[in-house]
Formats: structure tokens, sequence, C-alpha cells
């Protein structure tokens, strides 16, 4: 929009019956004060130190180290010939406009939020301006109100303006499109319009205009349009939760256009939130957590750091977990096979116990039936064992039982079952093992037996045993179990009757 396009919308606006704001009066005053042929000094000064708020901020201003003085300033006539009418009319117009353009927060607009986000961007401003080395007085007072045009706006057609934020949520259009389409009007234009008319200089109204496109402005403004926008970047560093990526890009456009050194732009971004802090104290405006980006970098970092011990911190207590939990499955394995164990031996003598014995037997009758094999089966018992145990004591004859289960797990083959079927007699299972096998085995069984001593009060114990067998028949089909423990019991019997000491065979009574 041309410049008498900008009037006639505004003149329309006004014809509307739109309110727009007037300058606050000290700062008309101060404009008057200091645009005469002749500034005057002195008037300038009463007109600041007749507000004493004012003139203690600007003290502080003039003395943050911004200006580097080598002298405390501590009046307002000492502050303007240190730095000059037009540096403290501009402090003065910055604190002034920034006070006066503070409205309600119930209006739905964040006036904190605006002016920590204008103060951040002056800094920003002026400190690119001497590192550039842009010689102006009017940058910080430029780059504050360059956003003046939003509050405007809001405040004039505040609902209209609440469109105007809606519709740049949802079209994600620049702000000053969005305006130009909804109220004919945008933001820098508007500024750049009051500014205008409150008799501000044409460096601060004419940079403010064009701060979205440099290209556009009179030669005479592209610079420091261009610096404010860049200003502007510089700043939303601290108001955007993407900032690493901003960082990014700036440090490129710094680099190229300024040909500044890549400590030099995290020195200056630095800076910028550092010198913010004071300034907007000055301004009565909380920082809330604004920290230099190097700062915010470390801080993350740090957390990332703690992320991650508590990262590795998690895997090595699972890690150890599950080291103890297999320990303790493997622990319990092993307890339950010992249990196993312990439930199918005998505790005397170590060797299987009934239980297993009729689980054996059970196991090789399913086996000989389905695959058609064989197996035997021994039975014997200890010849005048009652005589041992009287000669001897009950603990001697037990030093017998454990010695023939050692000799007779000593005779048989690692496949073979040798239990203790009770008291002082014994079972042995033979799988695979037919008549003729079972023959020539019960007979070592009993041979060893009768060659073996005990060693008893120094004495060497003998003893004898009764053996009976039989064989499973193999193509006998299903056999009752109890009468194949019964024809080996029988045998065992016949043993004892004809004299002990001996092996009977009998056949399956089938
Ligand atoms: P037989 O030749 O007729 O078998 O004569 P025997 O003396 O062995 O007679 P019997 O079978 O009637 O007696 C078995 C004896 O074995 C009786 C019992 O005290 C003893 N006995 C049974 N179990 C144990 C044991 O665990 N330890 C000891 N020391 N003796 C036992
Ligand atoms: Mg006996
Ligand atoms: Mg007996």
């Amino acid at each position: 929009m041309t410049t008498s396009d900008v009037q006639a919308r505004i003149d329309q606006m006004i014809a509307d019956g739109v309110k727009l704001p007037s300058p606050p009066a000290i700062a008309v005053k101060i404009l008057n004060a200091v645009q005469q042929e002749e500034p005057s000094l002195t008037e300038l000064a009463s007109i600041i130190s007749s507000d004493p708020a004012l003139t203690a901020k600007m003290l502080r201003v003039a003395n943050s180290g911004f200006y580097s003085l080598q002298y405390e300033v501590t009046s307002i006539g000492k502050a303007l010939t240190v730095l000059g009418v037009n540096i403290l009319k501009n402090i003065a117009l910055s604190f002034v406009i920034a006070q006066e353009m503070r409205g309600p927060i119930d209006q739905g607009f964040d006036f904190d939020y605006f002016w920590r986000r204008s103060v951040t961007a002056a800094v920003a401003a002026e400190l690119l301006a001497d590192q550039i080395g842009h010689q102006s007085d009017d940058t910080f007072v430029t780059a504050l109100l360059a956003d003046i045009g939003v509050l405007i706006l809001h405040q004039a057609m505040p609902d209209a303006y609440s469109k105007v934020i809606e519709d740049k949520k949802l079209s994600g259009d620049p702000t000053s499109v969005v305006e130009t389409r909804l109220l004919g009007i945008n933001h820098c234009e508007m500024g750049s319009a009051i500014l205008e008319r409150w008799d501000l200089p044409a460096t601060i109204y004419q940079t403010i205009r064009y701060q979205h496109d440099p290209q556009q402005a009179p030669e005479e403004y592209q610079n420091s349009a261009e610096l404010i926008r860049i200003a502007d970047e510089l700043s939303s560093i601290y108001h955007d939760p993407n900032c690493g990526e901003k960082v990014r890009l700036l440090q490129q456009q710094l680099m190229q256009s300024f040909d500044l050194s890549e400590e030099k732009i995290l020195h200056l971004v630095d800076a910028v939130a550092s010198r913010s802090i004071d300034i907007l104290t000055t301004f009565e405006i909380d920082p809330c957590d604004l920290k230099p980006y190097s700062q915010m970098l470390q801080e993350a970092n740090e957390e990332l750091g703690r992320l991650n011990l508590s990262y590795e911190q998690l895997i090595m207590e699972l890690k150890g977990a599950k080291e103890e939990t297999d320990r303790l499955a493997a622990e319990l394995r092993e307890a339950n096979s010992k249990l196993r164990e312990l439930v199918f031996r005998d505790g005397l003598t170590g060797l299987f116990n009934h239980r297993y014995f009729q689980e054996v037997v059970d196991r090789e009758i399913d086996r000989a039936e389905r695959y058609r094999t064989t197996f035997s089966l021994i039975m014997f018992d200890l010849d005048f064992f009652k005589k041992v145990n009287d000669t001897y004591g009950h603990p001697n004859g037990d030093l017998v039982l454990m010695n023939i289960a050692h000799i007779v797990q000593k005779t048989v083959r690692p496949s073979d079952i040798v239990a203790r079927y009770g008291g002082e007699e014994f079972a042995v299972i033979l799988p695979e093992t037919d008549e003729s096998g079972l023959k020539v085995f019960a007979e070592r069984l009993r041979r060893s037996v009768e060659q073996m001593a005990t060693l008893i009060d120094h004495k060497e114990v003998r003893i004898t045993i009764s053996v009976g067998g039989t064989c499973y028949p193999v193509t006998a089909g299903k056999i009752d179990k109890r009468l194949i423990i019964d024809t080996a019991d029988r045998a065992l019997y016949s043993s004892k009757n004809n004299g002990r000491n001996r092996v009977t065979l009998l056949p399956l009574d089938v």
C-alpha cells in the first residue's frame, strides 16, 4: 500500500468510530523540546526530571553498561552531556510509550509477552548495530516500537484482531498478510502511521514501515530496516521452542551478510539474553526464565546426560534382575531335580526306593508291550539277616545293607535299576534282558554278595542272598504288574525253601 492508501484506510477507520491512541503527554513534551531549531537541553532535562520514576529508570539504563560510560551518571543533566540529546530522548520515549501502552490483562492480549519480545528485539538491534558498525541513536527505540502497530490494532479493534490471530494459526500465513486480508492494513503500516502522527522522527517510522521488506524502503532506510528485521529474528530465538534450528539459520545469515565469525555470533546471541534481563527489569517487565542460549544448551546437555545416566542405570538394573532371575530359576531347577531324586531314593542305601521301583516296572511293561521287547526282574532277600542284627546290633546290620547296595550297584549295567524293595529285600530291573541274560546276571549277583565281606568289630562278616527272577516274554502282550512281581517273589521264596544262597527263575504264568 502507498502512504496515501494507508492514510486513507486510517481516516476511514476513524470515521468508523475506531479510536486510535494519542501520544503520551510527556512524550509530546519531550518531542517538542528536541524538535526545536535549538534543542533546549535544560528543558528536556526538566521534563524528564519532573517524573521521578522515569528519571530513575533512565539513570539505570544510562549506567547499565550499554553505553560503556567511564563515570557513573547521577543526574539527567549529566546524562544529557554524556549521552547527548538524541539518545536521552530515545530512552525517554521508549519508557514513556512502553509504560502507556500496557493495557489491561483481561483484553486477551499478553502485554507482558509483547513488551518482553520488543525489549529483547531492541537489545538485539542495539548489540547487532554495534557489531556491524551501524551508527544510529535511534536503533533501540525503533526496534522497541517496531511492532507497536500490533498493539494499536488490537486495542482499537479487539474482536477483529482476535480473528487475525485465529486466521494466522489456521493459515500459517505471516501476520502482516493476514492483517491486510482481514483489516485492510498491516501492523507495520499502522505503527508507522501512528508514530508519524505522534511526530516521531522519520528514521523511526520509515524503518518500522519497511521492516519486513527492506528492499522496498527508500534507500536511506534500507540498512536500518534490514537491521530491525534481523534483530527481530535474533530475539525470536528466546521466544521460540524450536530455537536450535533458528540459531543455525541465523548463524548462516549473519556469517554471509556481515562476515561475523561463529564465535562472535554466539557471543552476540548470549549477550541478547543477559543484557535483556537487565533492561527488562528497568522496564518493570518480568524476564521470566530468559537465559543465555549457551546456558540453555548446557542445561539441555546436562539434562540429557542425566537421562542417559538413568537410562543406563535402568539397563544395568534390568540386566541384574535378569541375571538374578536366571540364577534363581537354575537353582530352582536343580532343587527340583534334587527333590525329585530324594523322593525316589532310599535314605540308607542311596538306591531307588519302592515307589520308583513301581514306576519303572510300569514303564518297562509299557515299553515291552509297545516295542515287542523284553525285560527281566530280580528280587533278592538276605539270608538270616536277623542273626546279623542280633549279633552285631542294628547299626552294624545297616552297614551290611549299605555294603550290599554298593556291591549290587557295581555289578549292574548303567541302564539297570536297583531298588530297595523293603527292609532287607531288594529288586533289580534289567531292561532289554531275556531269560539267558537274566540267568547269567542273577548268578553273578548271588556270587558277588557271597564273596563280599563287611568288616565289623575287626571281624569279616559274610552274608548270602536268596534270589528269584522272572522274564517278560517278548510276545506276551499286556501283563499285570502284580503277576510279574509275585512271580519273582515266589521264585525268591523257592530259593529260600531250597536252602538259600541260590537263584530260582520262574516263567510268567500267562
Ligand atoms: P531269612 O533267611 O528267612 O530271610 O531270614 P531272616 O533273618 O533274614 O528273616 P526275616 O527276613 O524274617 O528278617 C528280616 C530281618 O531284617 C528283620 C529285621 O530286623 C531286619 N531288617 C529289616 N530292615 C532292616 C534295616 O533297615 N536295617 C537293619 N539293620 N535290619 C533290618
Ligand atoms: Mg531275610
Ligand atoms: Mg525278609
